[in-house]
């Protein structure tokens, strides 16, 4: 089957790809009449799905689990070093969190930066 909106073929026959071609055709970028992704917790939604799955929700009742884990990857192989590079990507991701989050308190965010 291929999206009317794009061209884009997908092999129907399995019901994996069955599902994800209709998921694309509701999200399809040529699609006029395209569904927003939406957050499953808040009424955040966007176009980009990317943008959705770079949203970390503070109603995810797996938000802290989430948001250490992203910590560590970020600190990763080398390890929880304090070093300046490490210290100005944890200011980026702080920034990045209070440029999409500007109403929001990011007390939590402290709770992980403390010591800085
Ligand atoms: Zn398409
Ligand atoms: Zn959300």
């Amino acid at each position: 089957m291929k999206c009317e909106f794009c061209g884009k073929g997908y092999n129907c026959n399995q019901k994996r790809e069955l599902e994800r071609f209709n998921s694309h055709v509701q999200h399809c970028k040529s699609n006029p009449n395209r569904i927003k992704y939406k957050c499953k917790y808040c009424d955040y939604e966007n176009l980009d799905d990317r943008k959705i799955s770079a949203h970390l929700c503070e109603l995810n009742p797996n938000y802290e689990k989430i948001l250490k884990l992203r910590i560590a990857n970020l600190n990763g192989k080398s390890g929880w070093k304090h070093s300046e590079k490490t210290k100005s990507k944890i200011s980026k991701i702080r920034i990045d969190y209070l440029l999409k989050n500007p109403d929001k308190v990011p007390y939590r965010i402290e709770k992980y930066f403390s010591g800085f």
